[in-house]
């Protein structure tokens, strides 16, 4: 353990998918780490209404999972061990973009991984209630971060769960509240500019429920991604295996098409994805769930980093800094990722004499870099709708073709369907995809689109 702050408390808010991985990574070098979550936390897997979420799909990107390896030893075993399903994301991937060319199911050996959002937060919990240094706190809502004399972060004010009003001092405190209301509170507080913020509208509907297949029914498949072509089609549906033998099925509409909770309806929603393969796949199965409905209106990104004098003992993570749409799933893996930035840097101010203070700016800087991708991706998506709100980049029509040219690429080159996943799954950097000889090959492509390899 890091001596510099052994003797030292970590405070950190919110105990969704940031917190857990934030408070494994202070766990390694701080004395007493203590996460305050507003809701109850269940020793089983349980959706939570602090973090409305929850209850919908989500899949955990090989990218997220290598993270949470990191600051969770053993963490893809446990995984198997309470039957989280692994999917290949080629092989197993039926992954249709409408007006673009359909991928090939081959193996990649990238891999999603496939549990309820309720049951991987039951496993970080675990792991976590096993170290010593931590402490879940339940039904503890932080009120405001504390100020000290010099005005940096010292600390938090909370309501226990009896309804007292408390302080916890600390030597730094994670704001991964999701929506990051503590900083801007504490921000305006004293005295400081709050970050400039970059939105672009999503207007997007989820129709979640779950599904079971009897014997021989079920679909050839582990996940399905169906996506209509901007701008005409805007809805999409999902549908992905994962453990006690249930799928979870997300419809999606945008721009008030909101998909329907009875049941008659919600097939025929399937059926008028662009590609029938969600459809088909539901009318074998039986439905095993209500359907729920989640809005999500926007993606917002918070540019911390340029925060000029942003306070000594606070970082925020996660959605607290950038939420994107959730369509290509990649949320829990940026927070996770960050959580990752965390711990190395920290491990890194064990060797030299690297205070909080000079990790701060280090760390936001890198976040920043980090969610570019997702950014770019996922509102690329949503850009290509003429009624979505938000800055369209000068280039972007030629990104859109270039984006195009990659997957006719990926269709006919599996190292090249391999890249593109691994920089969606968070594995690998961007700008590979933009190496001088691809960027060759994706022009030829565009140009003579006969020449295809
Ligand atoms: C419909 C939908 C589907 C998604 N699907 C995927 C997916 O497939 N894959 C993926 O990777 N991501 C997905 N995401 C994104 C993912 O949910 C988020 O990116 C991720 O949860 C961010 O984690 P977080 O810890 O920052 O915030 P959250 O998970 O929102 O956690 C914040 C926590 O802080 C607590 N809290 C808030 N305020 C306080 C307070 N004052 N005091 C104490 N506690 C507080 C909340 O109760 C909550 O538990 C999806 C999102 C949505 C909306």
């Amino acid at each position: 353990m890091n001596k510099r702050f052994a003797e030292q408390r970590a405070v950190v808010i919110g105990a969704g998918i940031g917190g857990l991985a934030a408070a494994a990574a202070l766990a390694n070098h701080f004395g007493q780490v203590v996460v305050l979550e507003r809701d109850e936390l269940p020793a089983d897997a349980r959706p939570r209404p602090g973090a409305a979420q929850t209850r919908h799909l989500h899949v955990l990107l090989s990218g997220g999972a290598a993270a949470l390896a990191e600051l969770f030893p053993g963490f893809h075993t446990q995984l198997v061990a309470v039957g989280a399903q692994r999917a290949d994301a080629g092989a197993d991937a039926h992954f249709e973009l409408a007006g673009a060319p359909k991928l090939p199911r081959r193996e990649l050996n990238i891999y999603t991984w496939q549990l309820s959002r309720p049951l991987l937060e039951a496993v970080l919990r675990e792991q976590l209630r096993k170290r010593e240094n931590v402490q879940l706190r339940e039904l503890s809502r932080v009120i405001g971060i504390v100020a000290d004399e010099s005005n940096r972060a010292a600390g938090v004010r909370f309501e226990s769960r009896e309804g007292k009003h408390d302080e916890l001092n600390s030597t730094l405190v994670i704001d991964a509240s999701g929506r990051g209301v503590p900083t801007l509170d504490f921000l305006k507080a004293t005295g400081r500019p709050t970050p400039a913020e970059t939105a672009v509208s999503a207007d997007l509907t989820y129709g979640t429920t779950v599904y079971s297949f009897p014997a021989g029914a079920e679909p050839d498949f582990k996940q399905a991604w169906v996506h209509g072509k901007a701008p005409e089609q805007g809805r999409a549906g999902f549908l992905v295996k994962r453990e006690n033998g249930l799928w979870d099925a997300v419809l999606a509409g945008r721009l008030g098409d909101v998909p329907p909770t009875e049941d008659n309806a919600y097939l025929a929603f399937a059926d008028s994805l662009p590609t029938e393969a969600i459809g088909i796949a539901l009318r074998r199965g039986r439905r095993e769930a209500p359907i729920v409905r989640f809005g999500y209106a926007q993606s917002r990104w918070r540019h911390f980093a340029d925060v000029a004098g942003f306070p000594a003992g606070l970082l925020p993570l996660g959605d607290a800094v950038c939420s994107t749409n959730p369509v290509f799933g990649q949320g829990m893996t940026v927070a996770a990722k960050e959580a990752v930035i965390l711990h190395r840097l920290l491990a890194k101010a064990e060797g030299n004499s690297d205070s909080l203070e000079s990790i701060g700016p280090v760390f936001l800087k890198q976040m920043e870099e980090l969610v570019k991708v997702p950014w770019s991706g996922t509102t690329a998506l949503d850009l290509a709708y003429p009624q979505t709100k938000g800055e369209r980049p000068a280039d972007m029509q030629q990104r859109s073709e270039y984006q195009v040219g990659v997957m006719k690429l990926a269709a006919v080159d599996p190292d090249v369907h391999r890249l593109m996943v691994e920089v969606r799954h968070l594995v690998k950097p961007a700008h590979l995809l933009h190496a001088p000889d691809l960027q060759q090959r994706v022009r030829a492509l565009l140009q003579h689109p006969a020449a295809s390899s």
